[in-house]
């Protein structure tokens, strides 16, 4: 792990030109992660450009981060950036295209994904971090880049929102110690709880209540699905952004050991219908239903695009879930 840290590190010194990008669809860890790396870079004097691709818009939980700037479309120069890819398991994932990686002076793969493909002419993939925000701090530490109020705030998102709320599986010790550190420089845990968590708009909640209840167990309650269909989104005027949450009410519900959702984006192009996935258990790899449909994810949280109906994707999963022998 260090070897490649230092790898990063090196890179990082040794270079002038940036393009950072995370995966598409991006949620906290990936956001919080671009944008204490731009800062840090910012610090190096060094110039960086922050790309999300994909259809989706940014959640409105984190409308309030500092991503002004942040490019929705690669920029004409990326051919010869570095690319410094945060927090995305596969190259498609964060949707720069083939061409753009192949002319790229450097890829530098930095992520926590298991199952990361290892894109990367160099490749820092610690999966045993809570998040990739965790994996950041540590690069900031071998660069010497001191953590600013800013930064520690959204490393701290990173962790905050890939840990459930410090509630996951991968809540570590460490990731409970770079909350501390986090904290000591001055970040206030309530605020930031307040701006992701507690300021949910109202058509969202109406969008959720819709899901919940279109709910249905499966399996002697041990599975549990749901979908939004393009109408739900667009009698609220919302994207399928708005969406997020939903599957972690599905995991919360007693004896289910499987909670999957299924949305249909109200935009024109992109997949028909994107498929979440939650496991109650390491024992049951959701990561692996998810590679059966080209899609992917860690053991508890995974996903894939499909075109089959949701009848269709309901019943493969069903089956999938129901074939599966439980290791533990
Ligand atoms: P989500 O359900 O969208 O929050 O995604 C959960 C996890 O599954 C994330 O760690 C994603 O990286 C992964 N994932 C979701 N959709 C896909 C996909 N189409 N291909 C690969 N990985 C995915
Ligand atoms: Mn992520
Ligand atoms: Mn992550």
């Amino acid at each position: 792990m260090t070897t490649e840290l230092r790898a990063v590190a090196d890179a990082i010194r040794g270079n002038n030109r940036f393009l950072l990008v995370t995966h598409e669809n991006p949620d906290g860890d990936a956001l919080g992660s671009i944008l204490a790396m731009k800062l840090a870079l910012d610090a190096l004097g060094k110039d960086s450009v922050m790309y999300v691709g994909g259809e989706m818009a940014v959640p409105p939980d984190y409308e309030f981060m500092a991503l002004d700037g942040l490019l929705r479309e690669v920029p004409e120069d990326a051919g010869t950036r570095v690319v410094l890819a945060l927090d995305s398991a596969t190259a498609p994932r964060t949707r720069v295209p083939p061409e753009v990686l192949t002319a790229a002076p450097l890829v530098v793969d930095v992520d926590h994904h298991h199952d990361n493909t290892r894109y990367g002419t160099i490749n820092l993939v610690v999966a045993a971090a809570s998040s990739t925000g965790e994996i950041v701090r540590d690069l900031l530490r071998e660069l010497g880049v001191p953590l600013t109020y800013e930064i520690a705030e959204a490393i701290y998102i990173a962790v905050v929102t890939d840990t459930g709320r410090f509630q996951y599986a991968n809540t570590t010790p460490r990731a409970h110690e770079l909350a501390i550190e986090l904290i000591s420089h001055g970040i206030e845990p309530q605020e930031i709880f307040r701006k992701i968590y507690e300021s949910v708009p109202f058509e969202r909640a109406k969008l959720k209540g819709r899901a919940l209840d279109r709910a249905r167990l499966y399996e002697d309650g041990r599975m549990i699905a749901t979908y939004l269909v393009r109408e739900d989104f667009l009698d609220l005027g919302v994207g399928e952004e708005y969406a997020e949450g939903v599957i972690d009410e599905l995991r919360a519900v007693k004896g289910v050991e499987l909670a999957m959702t299924i949305r249909e984006p109200p935009v024109p192009d992109g997949p028909p219908r994107r498929v979440s996935m939650r496991s109650a258990s390491d024992a049951f790899d959701v990561s692996a239903i998810a590679r059966r449909r080209n899609g992917g994810g860690h053991k508890r949280a995974a996903g894939f695009s499909s075109d089959e109906s949701v009848d269709e994707i309901i019943e493969f999963v069903r089956s999938a879930f129901a074939s599966a022998i439980p290791i533990a």
